[in-house]
């Protein structure tokens, strides 16, 4: 399929920060929060010089204004990840300085608007949001889904924020129903929500059409349930809370760099040492600051680490 550019574009300035064209077709959609209530243009000044080493493909400034940084046939440079951006499309919003990043109703309106012109010239009927970085990375889209991912995933970033992140859902079945895909016509696409408990809406991890996406996203995370619409529990995930059914299980780490602390959190100090490369044993498991998927301890007692960057085996 030929590279095209959003016509949704109503400022263009091209930064000279990206790799040349994909190697991978566009299949995932990564939006950002660029810290700062900018416009538009203010959001290409950022990615003109050289020396800043990073881009995006779309700006989306407070007003709702939408500008091409990156051409989409091009990789910007956005995710702290070379995997995800040469399949993905990046869009920085425009943002407010401080936690949780909220965004205008107009970016929020913008955003909707140019993920389903993104996915619709991109031959994609649905976006899915999986929730949960394992599922997401390790699912394989059919050619005519596209899918979101995050930049958090990726680096040690808060990036996109709690308030795009909580709504990804929402964002994913609002382009979805305008793409005229699944969701039963109804307009109520969300029917399997994975969470802690039902009252806790915050743990909430992702909303899924299919149950086996839902399932896959709550074994993945200690302690998580599957609920249908009306709150009843349709399914208990393989780790429950503190320890766990699940547990002991092997893990893959694939970074040499993967710090070990004190207990389940980044608030909780580094011991110094690093697992290195290799598979180890997880005997409990904790959902904790700072990591997605939950901390697992480490069967030599040496500590525990983010269950972000090992991989179950
Ligand atoms: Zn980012």
């Amino acid at each position: 399929m030929a590279y095209t550019n959003s016509s949704l574009v109503s400022y263009t300035k091209l930064s000279p920060n990206h790799s040349g064209q994909r190697t991978h077709s566009i299949d995932r959609i990564t939006p950002h929060c660029v810290v700062g209530q900018l416009t538009a243009e203010s959001i290409c000044g950022c990615f003109t010089s050289p020396s800043v080493e990073a881009s995006c493909n779309y700006g989306i400034g407070k007003d709702g204004k939408i500008a091409l940084c990156v051409e989409e046939k091009n990789r910007s440079w956005c995710s702290s990840s070379r995997e995800n951006d040469q399949r993905a499309v990046t869009i920085e919003c425009a943002s407010d300085l401080k936690d949780p990043y909220a965004m205008t109703t107009a970016v929020y309106s913008s955003l909707v608007k140019l993920c389903t012109d993104i996915c619709k010239r991109n031959g994609k009927k649905k976006l899915l949001w999986l929730g949960d970085k394992n599922t997401t990375l390790n699912y394989s889209p059919k050619s005519d889904e596209m899918v979101l991912t995050v930049h958090r995933w990726f680096a040690n970033k808060s990036c996109p924020g709690d308030w795009l992140y909580s709504r990804l859902g929402d964002l994913a079945s609002k382009v979805t129903a305008a793409l005229g895909g699944s969701s039963s016509g109804s307009g109520t696409s969300v029917l399997y929500r994975v969470r802690k408990s039902w009252s806790d809406a915050k743990s909430q991890k992702g909303a899924f059409n299919n149950l086996d996406n839902a399932k896959r996203c709550a074994d993945s995370n200690a302690g998580y349930s599957v609920y249908d619409e009306s709150g009843k529990v349709v399914y208990t995930g393989k780790q429950t809370a503190s320890g766990g059914a699940g547990t002991p299980f092997l893990v893959k780490v694939s970074a040499t760099d993967l710090n070990i602390r004190k207990g389940p959190g980044t608030n909780y100090a580094k011991t110094g040492k690093y697992t290195g490369k290799g598979v180890f044993t997880i005997t409990e498991v904790k959902s904790g600051t700072g990591s997605t998927a939950g901390w697992g301890k480490l069967k030599s007692g040496a500590g525990w680490i983010s269950l972000d960057y090992a991989k179950r085996v």
